[in-house]
């Protein structure tokens, strides 16, 4: 897989935009992904270059010019929380019982590298602090 030089390299190279990105191929089934989770707002799959045993990208199925946190208004506030509680219940689908770590990356200086904004999560190991 990829080094995590080469993930920030990904990250820092695109300038933030409100283009359509490889998730809406997703969405639509026009390249596969190992699909984990689904309901009518929220899609969840595998992610293609896992950080820990589960790693698990979860997204609105309608981004609404939410490429990124940074950019929520009062609009995203519902499916903001459906992100959050897709990761909780796809968490214990996953058998996460003893923890597990969410991340939202933001913008360049957070690694971002896809702006359509999503939720990692990534369980199955033990987690360290401070992330790198
Ligand atoms: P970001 O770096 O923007 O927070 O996270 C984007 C994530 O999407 C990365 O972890 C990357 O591995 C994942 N990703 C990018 N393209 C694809 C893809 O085509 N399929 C899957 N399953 N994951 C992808």
């Amino acid at each position: 897989g990829r080094s995590m030089a080469s993930e920030k390299d990904a990250a820092l190279a695109p300038v933030p935009n409100d283009n359509p990105t490889i998730f809406d191929k997703i969405i639509k089934k026009e390249i596969p992904s190992t699909v984990v989770y689904e309901d009518e707002k929220v899609l969840a799959f595998r992610d293609i270059n896992p950080q820990a045993p589960t790693h698990i990208v979860i997204i609105p199925k309608v981004k609404d010019g939410l490429t990124g946190l940074s950019k929520a208004e009062e609009r995203h506030v519902e499916i903001l929380g459906c992100l959050l509680y897709a990761a909780k219940v796809i968490a214990k689908q996953e058998g996460l019982e003893d923890g597990y770590r969410i991340v939202i990356n933001d913008g360049p200086s957070g690694c971002q590298s896809v702006y359509h904004i999503h939720v990692h999560l990534l369980g199955g190991r033990q987690m360290n602090w401070p992330p790198g």
